[in-house]
């Protein structure tokens, strides 16, 4: 038999500062860049969880954070779960109806908020009568004016707390440890509780070799927010690693992401499609250096494949695609090539890189389809299912745990083939596919064939109602700056790569695209503003 220690996320924090006291980590916050060494950032941490267990934190209270990507972010992911807390990141990006909501629904009983999100809860703390202290994450120079109360700041919980302080030794590895809201397609968000063990579990899988391979050798920047399924994990296991971790802070630019990947030679950035083609265009107009860079990791949303290659044949930049939600914390898949795959010619190997790739050891996975578990064969189509030590098992407190969990699986809502390999790709979420007379169309492979055409920026396609045919294709485009085309030259482009009922039937060029709070597509805002257009 072997022991029984529990998997915390102390251990985490404790690693870090016995093993990797002189490593770093980088934050670029409003007053300039920061450095600080894992033995000052545990130090801060311990004194943080002192300050606020005095402030009334207990064990399995939940405190909410509303912050960008700083040190102070990555301080709080140690010190609540550490005493035993729940640490709950806030959307910051979410209409304000569903951030009160969401801190009502979780209770929490703190919020750490960044300054420039003052406001944002000034204007909803008469409706969040469970919030006991409100911690402005500054030092006092740059504390603003506010009418929250009581109100501290949080270089002063530092200062305050005791630098011998130490984490209780009474946590379970199934206590929760952080929780996170999922945006729901109708209705309220949808809350999801990680546990110690959880997340201790998945920042290993985030080590290993065939997935994202995090190490002490890495230098780390979490892009995605730290409010977004816990920058996918990246702070936990950076941290645990002795990774030096880049925090980019809050409203950065393409020009400010690809300086810092210079300057602090990064060898390991993770963000959405929408940040990497804006780091592109900005690599396009200006010479930066960023061969340190030794993977990007995508995901979110599906990685056009004319991104990859660009990335790879012009800048040298591998990239990896990989895929998961919110409720499997979050990854579940990733895009890495078997052995004997890499000596396939190039066009072949992006063609499966460009899928999302194949389950992350310690999962399982079922699709089903309309009769049963589909072939895995490329073709086939079904709900992808997944199970595993880091897959919610329920939403917290909802009714609607129903419609996503069902006998041990969690049903993604996304619809998938699965080839003879075993590599996922994810056709459509479920809801955003295209119903065509009987059939399914797949709004993300048209926008991927869209975004390869030289001059298009970004390309959405989403149904349109149809009276004879359910639902019809209307792509919508935004061109490159200078870039001109017509519709029917994009129609052209597509034909070649696709079955004629599947071409759009019209092309609406835009001046953006609207983008969720994680810069997503926004498919629902979209169909409306199609509609609006179409009838002009
Ligand atoms: P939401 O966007 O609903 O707030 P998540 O951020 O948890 O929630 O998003 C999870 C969803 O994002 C998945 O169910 C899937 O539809 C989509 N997704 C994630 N990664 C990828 C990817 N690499 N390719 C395509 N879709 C992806």
């Amino acid at each position: 038999m072997m022991m029984q220690t529990p998997l915390t996320i102390t251990q985490m924090i404790k690693r870090a500062e016995t093993f990797f006291p002189k490593k770093q980590v980088i934050s670029r916050t409003a007053k300039g860049i920061t450095r600080l060494t894992y033995k000052e950032m545990a130090e801060r941490t311990r004194r943080l969880a002192d300050s606020l267990q005095k402030l009334g934190m207990q064990k399995g209270d939940k405190v909410g954070t509303l912050a960008w990507n700083t040190h102070r972010h990555l301080e709080t992911y140690f010190a609540i779960p550490c005493c035993g807390a729940v640490l709950h990141t806030i959307n910051i990006r979410l209409a304000p109806h569903h951030i009160s909501y969401i801190i009502n629904h979780a209770e929490d009983k703190v919020l750490l908020i960044d300054a420039d999100i003052v406001p944002l809860i000034e204007k909803c703390q008469h409706e969040i009568p469970t919030v006991k202290a409100f911690v402005i994450m500054t030092d006092e120079e740059e504390l603003p004016e506010t009418s929250l109360s009581p109100v501290y700041h949080y270089e002063e919980l530092i200062e305050n707390g005791r630098n011998d302080f130490e984490y209780p030794e009474d946590i379970e590895e199934n206590d929760p440890a952080g929780m996170c809201y999922t945006s729901a397609t109708t209705g309220n968000p949808k809350g999801v509780v990680y546990t110690h063990r959880s997340t201790v579990l998945h920042s290993m899988a985030l080590g290993m070799a065939d997935s994202a391979a995090i190490s002490e050798r890495d230098v780390a920047m979490a892009i995605v927010p730290m409010f977004h399924a816990n920058a996918w994990g990246l702070p936990f296991a950076g941290v645990w690693f002795g990774t030096t971790l880049v925090m980019p802070g809050p409203y950065f630019t393409p020009k400010i992401l690809a300086e810092l990947i210079e300057q602090e030679k990064v060898t390991f950035a993770a963000g959405v499609p929408t940040v990497w083609l804006g780091l592109l265009k900005e690599l396009e107009e200006k010479k930066y250096d960023v061969s340190s860079l030794r993977a990007v990791l995508c995901g979110g949303s599906a990685a056009p494949k004319s991104v990859i290659r660009a990335f790879e044949q012009k800048y040298n930049i591998p990239f990896m695609h990989g895929y998961g939600m919110t409720e499997t914390s979050p990854l579940a898949v990733i895009s890495t090539l078997k052995s004997y795959q890499e000596e396939l010619p190039y066009e072949e190997r992006l063609n499966i890189r460009a899928k999302q790739g194949i389950l992350v050891p310690g999962l399982e996975m079922k699709v089903v389809g309309h009769s049963g578990e589909i072939a895995w064969d490329g073709k086939e189509m079904g709900e992808l299912a997944l199970r595993g030590p880091w897959i919610a098992s329920e939403y917290y407190h909802d009714e609607r745990t129903g419609e996503a969990f069902s006998d041990g699986w969690l049903f993604t809502g996304d619809v998938v083939t699965v080839d003879e390999e075993g590599f996922i790709k994810i056709i459509d979420r479920t809801k955003d596919l295209i119903k065509s007379g009987g059939e399914w169309i797949s709004s993300v492979d048209l926008e991927n064939a869209l975004m390869a055409h030289e001059a298009v920026f970004e390309a959405a396609v989403v149904a349109v109602p149809h009276e004879q045919w359910q639902e019809r294709p209307v792509a919508c485009v935004v061109l490159k700056e200078k870039a001109e085309i017509t519709k029917e030259e994009l129609i052209d482009f597509l034909k070649p790569q696709f079955a004629k009922w599947w071409l759009p039937d019209d092309v609406l060029f835009l001046q953006e695209i609207p983008k969720t709070s994680v810069g997503k597509f926004l498919k629902r805002a979209l169909r409306d503003k199609v509609q609006e257009e179409l009838q002009k």
